[in-house]
């Protein structure tokens, strides 16, 4: 058996958004371990705004200097001296333009299992970073003190991504990712970052609402190793009042992810009263099946009264067990239940002996019977993305 016993959470790292304290603080063992001033890309100094606001990669010009955003469904038409629906992009003269390349206002090092991504590399960890903006308007959001908010209203610095690359390494991390605010927003931020860690030999992953045009996602994907996507209700009239978005091109973004040889995984937050009808998660089960394959893993997860639904309870833990049972009646193999302190069904079990293949603690990997990518007990081959 290949143990790996791991202790993440003692290794969080903090970022002191300051600009005087600009410095990664590790624990557990490497307190006060500073990321040097020079890692800031200094090539724009005296133009602070120039490091971060860059023109948009995905938009068309309109008459009376209109532009009409490309890179969500949402296709935001915008006048000059306006922004679009995110908050985050705005039209300048007629010429579109990001204002949140590398413009970070969060930077942790976290396990992977935080993601969660449970098939791809357990038991390491990703620089995950974020930024200001959404394109949905979810009334459960965790982070809306980031992603609903204009840039301009929270503390932030700018890390190039040489940068962020530079650090990933420093700190022997495998793994860049982009989450907590909707990663979408600032793909252009992502495609440069995640294409140079890509010939350093880091990955680059995306935790998203799955909310993105074809072209924008193809182009991720050619520099992306995994997606998590969270998929919020098999119900487009959810969709349309609960987020402020729609669900057939997150249906479609969750294909094209599995038909470009991406690893996928699924989160759906099980909120009651909202979206916990069996009837609706078995639809999403079958879709799954249907579409993405057997082999896609899907995680249930306990909502918290936050935000704009706090007048909701948490989830009972009886209605996360019964649409594990119902998501495995339809035949996917590997489901999860999470935000559930111990509970056995956030362990991994081979899908063809039963064998307990990966045992968790919260974000923590207690032990790990995958060797080589298949099962310790039967040499099933396990899918996901192991070494
Ligand atoms: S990315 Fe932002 S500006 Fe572009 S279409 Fe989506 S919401 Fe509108």
């Amino acid at each position: 058996m290949n143990l790996n016993r791991l202790q993440r959470q003692e290794n969080s790292v903090g970022f002191d958004r300051s600009r005087r304290n600009f410095c990664l603080k590790m624990a557990g063992g490497l307190a006060g371990a500073m990321l040097a001033p020079t890692f800031v890309c200094r090539s724009f100094a005296g133009k602070p705004e120039l490091q971060y606001i860059r023109e948009a990669r995905y938009y068309r010009k309109l008459d009376g200097k209109k532009i009409q955003c490309l890179l969500c469904p949402k296709s935001c038409v915008v006048s000059p001296g306006e922004r679009g629906f995110c908050g985050v992009r705005e039209n300048r003269d007629g010429v579109y333009q990001t204002l949140v390349y590398g413009r970070l206002c969060s930077i942790n090092l976290d396990p992977i299992e935080k993601k969660p991504l449970f098939h791809f590399l357990p038991g390491t960890t990703a620089v995950s970073v974020a930024t200001a903006g959404c394109n949905f308007r979810c009334k459960f959001c965790q982070n809306w003190n980031i992603s609903q908010v204009k840039p301009e209203d929270i503390s932030f610095d700018y890390l190039s991504p040489e940068a962020l690359v530079g650090l990933t390494k420093s700190r022997q991390s495998p793994s860049i990712a982009f989450t907590y605010n909707e990663p979408t927003v600032f793909t252009e931020y992502i495609l440069d970052t995640a294409a140079l860690a890509k010939q350093r030999g880091v990955h680059s992953v995306m935790i998203s609402n799955g909310f993105i045009q074809k072209q924008p996602l193809l182009n991720l994907c050619k520099v992306l190793s995994a997606i998590k996507i969270d998929f919020k209700a098999y119900s487009e009239k959810f969709y349309s009042d609960v987020v402020s978005g729609s669900m057939k091109p997150v249906l479609d973004t969750m294909v094209r992810i599995k038909e470009q040889g991406i690893w996928l995984e699924i989160v759906n937050l099980v909120i009651p009263t909202q979206n916990d009808d069996p009837n609706s998660l078995r639809e999403l089960s079958r879709w799954v099946v249907n579409n993405l394959g057997t082999d896609t893993p899907v995680h249930f997860t306990r909502f918290h009264p936050q935000y704009r639904m706090n007048n909701l309870p948490p989830t009972p833990t009886r209605t996360l067990e019964n649409a594990y049972e119902i998501a495995r009646e339809a035949g996917i193999r590997y489901v999860y239940i999470g935000n559930v302190p111990q509970n056995q069904k956030e362990n991994t079990y081979c899908h063809s002996c039963g064998n307990l293949l990966i045992e968790r603690a919260g974000f923590s990997i207690d032990s790990n019977d995958i060797i080589d990518g298949k099962c310790g007990s039967c040499q099933t081959k396990i899918p996901g993305i192991w070494r």
